[in-house]
């Protein structure tokens, strides 16, 4: 499908994105501002998160804020005042784009970390979970949010030797699925899932290093999904999952 976004297709809306310091996270925290959102960067290294910053305020968007947060380590308390600060400052937030993520080790089952497959669900479910949980209200208070996750293609069919990466994956789409159920009438929260599929990012070179980069497509290229999926225009779909195919 051929989709291009109306330039102030996302003013004024308040859109938070976690690893947004890089990768996909990095490109689409950019597109939204250029579309006219005020983006809260969230993500692990703050010098990354800066230069996303720098680069949006440069480029004339709306100042974004900045939440060094790391979420292989943060819980209720953290998470909870980051949510009275958005509350503070924007009151509501029109969008949650869940895509920071970790790969972790790709071994045999038996072969498989048990603090590695903590960290992974960690990271790639439980604070998934704990920032749905804490900032569900402040997209409720929104007429019309988006709360997307982001899946893989091991997150509905498994891949041997993926170990926790996959199995976080299948648990995010169960999550997005649960909770699309849930809200479908009672609220007023749009719940999607993406899978971007391969993309030339640090993730994927990490996952297939020989590789030739070149072959795949850019974050850039998914933009226009993104931007379809944290926007106005995606009103009417729910519960749904979404891949790189919708562009073709
Ligand atoms: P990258 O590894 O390029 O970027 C991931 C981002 O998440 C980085 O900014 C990273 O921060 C951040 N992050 C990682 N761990 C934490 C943490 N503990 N706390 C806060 N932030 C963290 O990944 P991609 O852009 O490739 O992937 C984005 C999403 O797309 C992921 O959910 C991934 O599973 C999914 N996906 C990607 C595919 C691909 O081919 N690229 C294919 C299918 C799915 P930092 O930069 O500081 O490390």
């Amino acid at each position: 499908m051929s989709y291009n976004p109306a330039p102030n297709i996302l003013k004024d809306c308040i859109i938070l994105i976690t690893g947004a310091g890089d990768g996909i996270g990095r490109a689409v925290s950019i597109a939204c501002a250029r579309h006219g959102a005020t983006v809260i960067l969230l993500g692990r290294t703050t010098t990354k998160l800066e230069a996303v910053f720098d680069e949006i305020i440069d480029s004339g968007f709306p100042e974004p804020g900045i939440v060094p947060m790391d979420l292989a380590t943060a819980g209720l308390e953290e998470i909870s005042a980051l949510a009275e600060v958005i509350d503070s400052r924007y009151g509501l937030l029109d969008g949650l784009l869940h895509n920071a993520s970790i790969l972790g080790e790709r071994v045999p089952f038996d072969h498989y970390g048990i603090d590695q497959w903590q960290q992974v669900m960690q990271v790639n479910l439980n604070a998934v979970f704990l920032l749905t949980r804490i900032l569900l209200p402040l997209l409720q208070r929104s007429d019309d949010s988006r709360l997307l996750f982001t899946s893989s293609g091991v997150g509905t069919t498994p891949r041997a030797y993926w170990g926790a990466y996959s199995v976080s994956k299948y648990a995010t789409e169960g999550l997005a699925k649960l909770l699309a159920d849930e809200l479908a009438n009672t609220s007023s929260v749009r719940v999607n899932i993406i899978n971007p599929g391969a993309t030339r990012t640090a993730m994927r070179a990490e996952a297939y290093p020989a590789e030739d980069p070149t072959t795949l497509k850019t974050p850039e290229d998914l933009l226009p999904l993104y931007l379809y999926l944290l926007g106005p225009d995606s009103q009417l779909d729910h519960g749904k999952t979404f891949t790189s195919d919708w562009l073709d």
